[in-house]
């Protein structure tokens, strides 16, 4: 068994989001429904988080647009480039959110704790450096895996399975020989860019970039496919100490925003190889929250990657 500690906040409730049926508070509530309603409730830690400082966003991130987002927060705007309505709290879930994750690398450091999965909002692979696009306001993953760097670790593997491309992930560390970034994700759709196996790396790190996009209609069994003949082979070569997950449960067949047909097994199939690495290489996993957006599958999803996370094997 894992020492899993799940990362949920009231505060990220107040983040407004897309409205509709997308990127909307009710996800979290779902989210949190389920886990009562399981045996994780028990099994699990279940925490709030500490903000994060602005130094730790600017690990990433341009000062100059930290102040543009605050200020947009602040007068409560529709922000057209991510698409999603801000309130005064977006800026505090924004900063919780990633201090979820700074704090989670401080537990692994301490021992206190093998796995995280982090259930706030809002969510961050799309953000680049100084543009928010796609629901995300700045890139929790990036921030974590940039603050976990400096903190001594120095094979640090992102692995994003949302359905869309992790375009703002993949540009930040581009040229980051300590950082391996793999997206599986929909060819042909949100975000348009750079989305291709030839998209590979640059500079130190050619090669470090692995891009897998998948027809539209793929299902578990295409995944499996690339998973063994390109995924698998590239992570034990890079050996990784820490393993960042850009959780998206929106490849599931249920979800109305793509078209792949993942299904809770294919979830649970995936974590159980995380663990594999995890355990061959002492690696520990931080798991962030990103897309999905239909609230039964999204919810028994993250209850099946949980328990799985929980089990180790
Ligand atoms: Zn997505």
């Amino acid at each position: 068994m894992n020492r899993l500690r799940i990362y949920w906040d009231s505060r990220c409730l107040k983040h407004p989001g897309t409205g509709g049926n997308a990127e909307v508070p009710e996800r979290l509530l779902a989210i949190q429904d389920a886990i009562n309603k399981s045996t994780l409730l028990k099994e699990a830690e279940i925490s709030t988080a500490n903000p994060c400082s602005i130094q730790d966003l600017a690990l990433v991130h341009d000062e100059k647009y930290l102040q543009f987002i605050q200020d947009a927060c602040e007068k409560e705007v529709f922000l057209a480039s991510a698409e999603i309505m801000l309130a005064k709290d977006s800026w505090t879930a924004l900063k919780l959110t990633v201090g979820a994750g700074i704090e989670s690398v401080q537990s692994i450091q301490n021992n206190e704790m093998d796995c995280a999965f982090i259930a706030m909002r809002p969510p961050g692979h799309h953000a680049e450096r100084a543009k928010a696009m796609g629901f995300c306001l700045v890139n929790n993953v990036a921030i974590t895996a940039e603050y976990a760097k400096k903190n001594g670790f120095e094979r640090i593997l992102i692995l994003d399975w949302d359905v869309h491309h992790g375009n703002g992930t993949q540009h930040i560390f581009w040229d980051d020989p300590n950082v391996f970034f793999i997206s599986i994700h929909q060819e042909n759709i949100y975000p348009f860019m750079d989305d291709r196996p030839e998209h590979s790396g640059g500079g130190e790190a050619v090669g470090k970039t692995l891009n897998v996009p998948l027809p539209y209609g793929s299902d578990g069994n295409d995944l499996k496919q690339v998973w063994l003949e390109k995924i698998d082979p590239t992570v034990i070569q890079f050996q990784p100490n820490l393993i960042i997950i850009s959780a998206g449960f929106d490849a599931h067949k249920l979800d109305h925003l793509a078209g792949l047909q993942f299904v809770e097994e294919d979830y649970q199939w995936m974590t159980s190889k995380v663990n594999q690495w995890a355990k061959r290489f002492q690696a520990k996993i931080i798991s962030y929250l990103e897309g999905g957006y239909n609230l039964t599958a999204l919810a028994n999803s993250v209850v099946v990657h949980c328990e799985t996370l929980l089990k180790g094997n």
